[in-house]
């Protein structure tokens, strides 16, 4: 199981920069190709910036080309959470971290085997830790 964590709206402005508050907790967009870890492949472990929990290893990454870290699975489905956002007049599948909520992305059905899934993640969403 992993723990929920619960802050208020000041505890996590505190916590995070302008930015990271802005994507992870009003489940914002960093602009394409501008976030560090999109062409970033160090091995290692991309963590939730908010809380600290694993969320994508290295060895999952993928460049997709759409100017924003991808990759085919999580660490562990446990890690993540996933609901429905109905904005941009789409439906798309939202990412979330399971323990703290903070958004992360979209998950989209266009991935490379052996999911065939590309989970479309901010970089700002991600605290890197190499291996
Ligand atoms: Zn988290």
């Amino acid at each position: 199981m992993t723990k929920t964590i619960n802050k208020t709206r000041h505890e996590w402005q505190a916590q995070l920069t302008p930015e990271q508050y802005r994507v992870t907790r009003e489940h914002g967009t960093e602009p394409a190709f501008s976030g560090e870890y999109d062409k970033h492949y160090e091995p290692g472990v991309y963590q939730c910036v908010c809380c600290g929990q694993d969320l994508f290893h290295s060895d999952h990454k993928y460049d997709s080309g759409s100017g924003w870290p991808s990759f085919y699975q999580p660490v562990d489905k446990e890690n993540i959470g996933l609901s429905k956002d109905r904005s941009w007049l789409m439906v798309r599948n939202e990412v979330h971290c399971s323990s703290c909520k903070g958004h992360l992305g979209h998950v989209f059905k266009d991935g490379p085997q052996p999911t065939g899934l590309r989970y479309c993640i901010n970089s700002v969403s991600l605290k890197f830790k190499g291996s």
